[in-house]
């Protein structure tokens, strides 16, 4: 993940990590617009703007956001607590832009004034994009209440459970009684999918002999409730599927899980290792960027390999011709070899 308190929040000079958090992949694009290299951030909101969004932020009042330099001004500790906590750009935009309704586009670095006022007053003043059940419908909210409220957005969501998240919340909400919150997540039982995810599963290397010399394998796909399945190839320890697979991501999703089994006609199937598959990375990103077919082919986001993920090498998300992909090569686990490549796509419901 790119997004990690832990490792920000050790100590060491305050801006030193500030710059430490400007460096991550989601942070070098305008939190609101995308242009590149952005050099001021909003430290109660915790995003990094670009010095036009930077005076759209400025003339709403510091009630909504406060705005610094990120080489100019001094910052005290607590302001880079907050940024370092809030966790950057992605992490902001997947609460701040959850929903942007159909007919809303986000700003590029060329907008006019006018299009981008219009985009930051509706994201953050009037926080028109958070998830339906967290929009705020009174409109005499008190601005400090707002802020406070902002912050325990941010505060929860760090704990990444959506589920959890939306309890804290209501619960909070109980508590303050200005707050009404509609109750979309209450319907209980109904799942609302947020997208979906295309997995073009590549092929696999080096696999597991299950049978006399060779297996017979296949890919189990699952998210949720939700299972799909490859194609078998027959006796084949490098196989080549080039099969695209495809998932409904609901709300409070989990990786995906991968499983690779050796197809036999008279026993049950032996597994051939399997792999989880970490979809926060790709998903936060692309939210963060909004519409894809807004820019061009670039880098905007990273599952990092680690100790505790299948990962060969750190996964690179990346824009294509205005889509969302992620090449993902993974060692299966828990098994003597093998390794899988796959290419995942994501694709918003609300578009
Ligand atoms: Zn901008």
């Amino acid at each position: 993940m790119n997004n990690r308190p832990g490792e920000l929040g050790r100590p060491g000079s305050g801006k030193r990590r500030l710059k430490v958090l400007l460096s991550q992949s989601d942070n070098r694009c305008c939190a609101d617009c995308g242009a590149p290299d952005p050099k001021w951030a909003s430290a109660n909101i915790g995003v990094f703007i670009c010095l036009k969004c930077c005076g759209v932020h400025r003339s709403l009042g510091t009630h909504v956001s406060k705005v610094l330099s990120v080489t100019l001004d001094d910052w005290s500790d607590d302001e880079i607590d907050a940024m370092v906590e809030v966790g950057g750009n992605s992490s902001a935009n997947s609460i701040y832009e959850a929903f942007i309704p159909e007919g809303v586009s986000k700003p590029g670095p060329d907008s006019s004034h006018e299009q981008r006022t219009k985009f930051i007053r509706s994201k953050y003043e009037l926080q028109q994009f958070l998830k339906p059940s967290l929009r705020i419908s009174s409109a005499k909210t008190s601005a400090s209440l707002q802020t406070s409220f902002s912050r325990k957005i941010m505060d929860t969501f760090r704990k990444r459970s959506t589920v959890a998240m939306i309890f804290e919340l209501e619960a909070l909400l109980n508590r303050t009684d200005v707050l009404k919150v509609e109750s979309c997540f209450k319907q209980v039982g109904m799942v609302e999918f947020i997208g979906l995810l295309k997995v073009k599963v590549i092929k696999g290397t080096n696999l597991a002999i299950r049978d006399m010399m060779s297996s017979d394998p296949y890919v189990i796909l699952s998210i949720g409730q939700q299972t799909v399945q490859t194609t078998i190839i027959k006796s084949n320890l490098n196989p080549v599927w080039n099969e695209e697979l495809m998932l409904s991501v609901p709300q409070d999703f989990g990786p995906v899980k991968l499983k690779v089994f050796d197809h036999d006609t008279f026993s049950a199937d032996d597994i051939m290792g399997e792999a989880e598959i970490d979809i926060q990375p790709l998903i936060t990103s692309a939210m963060a960027f909004g519409d894809p077919e807004m820019f061009g082919n670039m880098q905007i986001g990273k599952w990092l390999k680690s100790d505790d993920n299948a990962l060969i090498d750190d996964s690179i998300i990346n824009i294509v011709d205005g889509k969302v992909k992620q090449g993902v090569a993974l060692k299966l686990q828990n098994v003597e070899s093998g390794e899988l490549e796959l290419l995942l796509e994501w694709i918003p419901l609300d578009q």
